[in-house]
């Protein structure tokens, strides 16, 4: 294989990586963890043997290495001819993917006070990729900027003005690269073009968020000025009070802790007690597990409100459309939300719904559904790697 494109994707201690060739087909990934500690651990996806890192390794040094391997194991046999990289925050300064240069650069370091667990090791994944290949066009792609078209009644929350003029308070909206997605494939999958499309979009995976698109557009969305906001998730409580800080900082507890509690031990974790995962939660529930059964209900409903609250945003609807882990594979919380919502027309196909797992897409709505159904796995990659292609070889890679 020739030209090939790098997608990169920094967590705090994590890295991912994924080569595609250039008619944008996956050849492989790659996982880095526990980075920055004593057990940071490495492998190439489809190989029984992990790639040895050294003790605490960080960023740099893993990404190092896995470049190695593939080349080694000719799987990268030349340079990648561009790299996107996925960056969690793109404040109001990037609406769309962006080359990176020393100005790009500090714009996304600007943003760090919006996403400062995120941009700041996405940062550093840019960093090394760009001592690693001085002369490799790098491409920046935000998981904001396709929500950067919701309009001020969506994006305001009704707090003083001056806090979004000074602070830049404001909702951004999150998985906006699997929502950017679903709406092309969505309308691929309708027969339709993406600017004539209107979809409400469930992206239901350890993080969870939905949204509303009008002929191809982001007008509203679920997630906030934090990813912690709307629909309850892995360990994130979603929606709650807003009074609850006070209450909690009452009862002693610092404004870190509320926050660690809020975005590491809710959701469906904190519900059941037991597990953030879905797939282990059913199986709990199955087993009688009321507290799991409960967390899933809880789940269930409040997508539901939400499909409802997306409905503001339209004037028609052409799918409602479920993807990211849960979404894709989990047919009884799809059995469970769409029957929350047999009022709004909704109805499902419980036989096609059953039908439809991973890797596959297509329709779980019966005929007397007022609105199709969708199933779609997503691939941010996939849009990273288009856009490395589009913005820095002109899409002739
Ligand atoms: P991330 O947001 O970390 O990318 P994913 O999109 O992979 O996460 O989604 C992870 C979630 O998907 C977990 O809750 C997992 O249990 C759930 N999931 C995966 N497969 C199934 C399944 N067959 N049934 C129910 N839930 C599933």
């Amino acid at each position: 294989m020739d030209a090939s494109l790098l997608v990169i994707n920094c967590g705090s201690s994590s890295l991912k990586l994924a080569v595609f060739d250039d008619q944008h087909r996956k050849r492989a990934s790659a996982l880095a963890e526990r980075l920055n500690s004593k057990n940071a651990f490495a492998r190439i996806a489809g190989s029984e043997q992990a790639v040895p890192l050294p003790s605490g390794a960080s960023h740099e040094i893993a990404l190092g290495t896995l470049i190695k391997a593939l080349k080694d194991r000719a799987i990268m046999a030349n340079d990648p001819c561009a790299i996107g990289h996925r960056v969690v925050h793109g404040g109001e300064t990037f609406r769309e993917a962006a080359l990176l240069n020393d100005e790009t650069i500090a714009a996304i370091e600007d943003c760090a006070s919006l996403a400062p667990l995120h941009n700041p090791v996405n940062l550093d994944g840019i960093l090394a990729t760009r001592s690693l290949f001085p002369s490799v066009p790098q491409v920046a792609v935000f998981d904001t900027a396709y929500h950067q078209t919701l309009p001020p009644r969506a994006f305001l929350y009704a707090l003083p003005e001056t806090y979004y003029r000074d602070w830049a308070v404001r909702r951004y909206g999150f998985h906006g690269t699997s929502h950017y997605f679903m709406a092309h494939e969505a309308a691929r999958l309708l027969g339709r073009t993406p600017a004539t499309t209107s979809i409400i979009s469930a992206h239901l995976g350890n993080g969870c968020s939905i949204t509303a698109i009008r002929d191809g557009i982001s007008v509203d969305t679920s997630m906030g000025l934090t990813p912690l906001e709307g629909l309850v998730m892995g360990t994130r409580s979603g929606d709650v009070d807003p009074g609850l800080f006070d209450f909690l900082a009452g009862k002693g507890i610092s404004a870190k802790d509320i926050n660690e509690v809020l975005n590491k031990q809710s959701g469906l974790l904190g519900l059941s007690g037991q597990t953030n995962d879905m797939r282990s939660l059913c199986d709990l529930a199955d087993h009688g597990h009321t507290p799991s059964a409960l967390a899933i209900d809880i789940f269930c409903f409040r997508l539901a409100k939400y499909v409802g609250a997306m409905m503001a945003s339209l004037t028609s609807l052409d799918a409602l459309v479920f993807t990211g882990g849960i979404g894709e594979n989990s047919a009884r919380v799809r059995q469970q939300t769409l029957g929350h919502l047999s009022l709004m027309g909704f109805q499902i196909d419980n036989a096609l719904n059953k039908s439809h797992g991973a890797h596959s897409q297509g329709r779980i709505e019966s005929s007397d559904s007022r609105f199709p159904v969708l199933v779609i796995p997503t691939d941010e990659e996939l849009v990273i790697a288009r856009e490395a292609s589009r913005l820095a070889t002109g899409g002739s890679v």
